[in-house]
């Protein structure tokens, strides 16, 4: 339920609004825009009066709220929300490039990576240190180690840094990183998106390769209810019936997810086709139909890479490719 109140109401009196609400067992979620303020409520509202709330001199509306996410629907919180990572924005209008290889190989590679992808324009650096791989014979990742070359990363370029968490008991290694993503095979491990959501940290949520939207928004739900209201959205290609591409990136979801909820949604072109040359024509797509950023691997060796070379570009590549993204976002804010 929502109950939208009236524009300029004291905060002492919203106060003894939400204070009343919250005698009831119902959690309160504020959202204060620059016109109005809503308030959320979340728990068992069967026994709420809605006509009662509606009736109160400061209250403008109550409305119903049918869907199950409440924390990340954007009748909760109209505006967008802006995920900052240190001085970085993304949402809102903030624009975020997110680039790197998929694995962190060695020191040389993932600080090679990162200069050239700041040189470029990239916000954040990405990097696997923990991979999850089809099949247990491949490179699984440098785990603890590559954390620490990524972290040499970050010192010498200042770009913050993004990396895959699978594992809960994996936790204590990532207290210094700037953004934690949960994959798409892990994106309904619900026990960790509960831990992510009391750690607090930013949480980029890939979307699983056979879920639906609601269930992508179910599992920022779990984080956000934790406590974490700074979850990414990541469109990142579902399974279909595609033979000669990894994934079909599903690019409705883009306006679909920006919709339904508040929170940023970027696109990673890479895996959903699996093919260096695929990323830039669907880099710039998904730009144009609304993303609030990108997600690229890129690898200064791509033939060579432990994982991910053939849908990985070249420093050059992505630099040109930057290019585009931002004259695609001219022609589109027009
Ligand atoms: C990755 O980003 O390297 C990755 C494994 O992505 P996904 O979870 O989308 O497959
Ligand atoms: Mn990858």
């Amino acid at each position: 339920m929502i109950v939208v109140l009236k524009p300029n109401v004291a905060a002492e009196k919203r106060d003894q609004l939400v204070e009343w609400l919250k005698t009831m067992g119902l959690g309160v979620h504020i959202s204060e825009g620059v016109y109005q303020t809503v308030l959320g409520l979340i728990g068992d509202i069967s026994k709420v009066d809605a006509d009662l709330i509606g009736s109160l001199e400061i209250v403008d509306s109550v409305k119903r709220v049918s869907e199950t996410f409440k924390c990340c629907n954007r009748k909760f919180h109209p505006e967008d929300t802006v995920v900052s990572v240190g001085d970085v924005k993304i949402g809102g209008g903030n624009f975020c490039l997110i680039a790197g290889p998929c694995s962190v190989e060695t020191e040389e590679q993932i600080v090679s990576v990162a200069k050239s992808v700041k040189e470029a324009g990239a916000k954040m650096l990405r990097g696997g240190a923990f991979k999850p791989r089809t099949s247990p014979y491949d490179f699984q990742g440098l785990k603890a180690t590559g954390i620490e070359f990524l972290k040499i990363a970050r010192q010498e370029t200042g770009l913050p840094i993004v990396t895959e968490i699978m594992s809960v008991s994996d936790l204590p290694l990532f207290e210094d990183i700037d953004v934690l993503q949960v994959g798409a095979r892990n994106m309904q491990n619900f026990d960790l998106l509960r831990e992510l959501g009391q750690m607090g940290k930013p949480v980029l949520l890939k979307r699983g390769l056979a879920n639906t939207l609601k269930e992508l928004l179910m599992s920022a739900e779990y984080i956000m209810a934790s406590g974490n209201e700074n979850v990414i959205l990541c469109e990142r290609g579902i399974r279909t019936y595609s033979d000669y591409l990894r994934n079909t990136l599903d690019l409705s979801a883009v306006p679909m997810l920006h919709e339904l909820s508040h929170l940023p949604v970027i696109v990673d072109p890479s895996h959903a086709t699996g093919l260096a040359r695929m990323v830039p024509p669907m880099a710039l797509a998904a730009t144009a139909c609304g993303c609030d950023g990108l997600i690229i691997e890129v690898h200064n060796d791509p033939v060579h890479a432990l994982c991910d070379g053939a849908q990985s570009l070249r420093p050059e590549e992505f630099a040109a490719l930057v290019k585009k993204v931002s004259a695609v976002r001219e022609a589109v804010s027009c």
